[in-house]
């Protein structure tokens, strides 16, 4: 499973980082930039809710 964020679609709520800081984080900006793009079993559940509460469905789920 891997996670990836559109920058375009990114606005910078903070939603995502706030919810799993292990994987994402804010740039200088407060736009979010995935640390880890591999999610590993511990953070999975935290990321899909990160993905479900992105008002901007910027971030995308690959399996
Ligand atoms: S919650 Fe969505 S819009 Fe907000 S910082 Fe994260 S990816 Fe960007």
């Amino acid at each position: 499973m891997r996670v990836v964020v559109d920058p375009d679609k990114c606005v910078g709520h903070g939603r995502c980082y706030a919810l799993a800081p292990d994987v994402f984080e804010p740039d200088d900006d407060g736009y979010c930039m995935v640390r880890h793009y591999e999610v590993w079993p511990a953070v999975a559940e935290l990321v899909r809710r990160a993905v479900a509460n992105c008002p901007e469905e910027a971030l995308t789920i690959e399996d």
